[in-house]
């Protein structure tokens, strides 16, 4: 037997659990955070290009072709010959590229002041994204010997962040799942593939069935890709790139290199099921539904058919329970902020806020409600799909029973 039989060591700890803070449009808010360098002109009057737009663009259109077709002299051949640092670095970016599965990858001008271009870069990996990821990125342009070329990067206007920064990254394909990174891939794509269809048992088939996950090999790299932020015992994040017109793009499940490696089989079974749940869900960027809902629900499909047993994988709450403590009311908004003194104990409150709605009204009234709520009032959806408007009563007796 694997290790797929539950043990004390099966589920996530307290400080490993599937933790997610729903940080929607985290890659994406980086878009703004790209153009702090001030232009070193004062704006009255209009830049005078040094390189043609119509230049830069017919050399960008090479350089992406270039990226597409794997040619990495071609590639070369956009960068000056007289950049020897950045030329390398240009050089490790094309091996980085070449191993991704890139559908569409192309660089455009968004500007030209001076010699510093402004681009928008377009990409979607091939099988996954449905639509364009939309970047801004900077290069600098110049002549040589008649010819428009790269001389180097944006200087401080750094990129928007992405895995491919680092030179090792690769690219593990399953049936349903994409890794990228230099992370355990294998590990994760396999485990998306095992998640998606215990996804869809529960809310139907109605979505894309298939995720890109994000698996930096560090810590600062994940933190980079989170937008800044430590992921600080997170051990997978569910995200959303963003459309041009600011609605939530492709998902993204961002896996932490720290505590992913702590976690049993069974604990990295619950954390990418619950992810998969949200990017099923489409929770990055849903700010109706009751959060109770949104993780309890999430919870409630990655427990399915574990085994793992209910005073074990709410072992906090439980602990609370048997002391006599019931909590008065379902987890709110604020329970569930990173920092949250008892936010383990809101996770599972709310998983077992589901679990029960499930068990008593059955899993397609769950997910009804789930639907409902987020399209109206939290009290109109309790009571036109359960008949009741408030669960408290039946949810705190439901604790006693499970956990007391
Ligand atoms: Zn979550």
């Amino acid at each position: 037997m694997e290790a797929d039989v539950p043990g004390p060591s099966a589920f996530p700890g307290p400080s490993e659990r599937a933790v997610c803070g729903r940080r929607g449009f985290l890659l994406a808010g980086l878009l703004g955070l790209a153009g702090c360098r001030q232009s070193s002109r004062d704006g009255s009057a209009p830049a005078t290009a040094t390189v043609g737009r119509a230049e830069a663009e017919a050399l960008l259109e090479a350089r992406s072709r270039a990226v597409l077709e794997h040619d990495a002299e071609r590639f070369l051949a956009t960068v000056h010959p007289d950049e020897p640092g950045f030329r390398a670095r240009q050089e490790e970016l094309f091996t980085a590229l070449a191993r991704l599965p890139f559908d569409g990858w192309r660089e455009s001008v968004e500007k030209i002041e001076g010699s510093l271009a402004t681009l928008r870069l377009a990409y979607r990996y091939r099988g996954f994204d449905t639509s364009d990821v939309v970047h801004t990125t900077y290069l600098e342009l110049g002549r040589a010997g008649g010819r428009t070329l790269i001389t180097g990067d944006g200087g401080d206007l750094r990129d928007a962040p992405e895995i491919w920064a680092d030179p090792d990254v690769e690219a593990v394909r399953g049936r349903s799942g994409l890794a990228v990174g230099t992370g355990p891939l294998k590990q994760v794509a396999d485990q998306l593939d095992r998640s998606v269809p215990a996804v869809s048992a529960v809310v139907g088939t109605g979505w894309a069935r298939r995720a890109v996950a994000l698996v930096p090999g560090d810590a600062d790299r994940a933190e980079e890709l989170a937008g800044g932020q430590p992921l600080d015992g997170i051990v997978a994040v569910a995200t959303a790139t963003r459309n041009a017109d600011g609605s939530p793009g492709q998902a993204r499940i961002l896996v932490s290199p720290e505590s992913w490696p702590k976690l049993s089989p069974v604990g990295r079974r619950v954390v990418l099921t619950h992810e998969l749940t949200h990017v099923a869900m489409e929770s990055a960027g849903d700010d109706r539904t009751p959060l109770w809902l949104v993780e309890g629900f999430a919870d409630h499909v990655a427990y399915l058919d574990t085994g793992t047993p209910v005073v074990s994988a709410a072992r906090e709450l439980a602990a609370e329970v048997r002391r006599g403590e019931l909590p008065a009311r379902l987890p709110s908004r604020e329970d569930f902020a990173t920092g949250s003194p008892r936010l383990s104990q809101a996770y599972q409150e709310a998983w077992l806020a589901c679990r029960m709605i499930a068990e008593e009204y059955g899993e397609d009234r769950l997910l009804r409600l789930y639907r409902e709520a987020g399209a109206g009032s939290e009290r109109d959806a309790l009571r036109e799909v359960l008949g009741t408007a408030d669960l408290t009563g039946a949810w705190r007796e439901y604790l006693r029973r499970e956990l007391g």
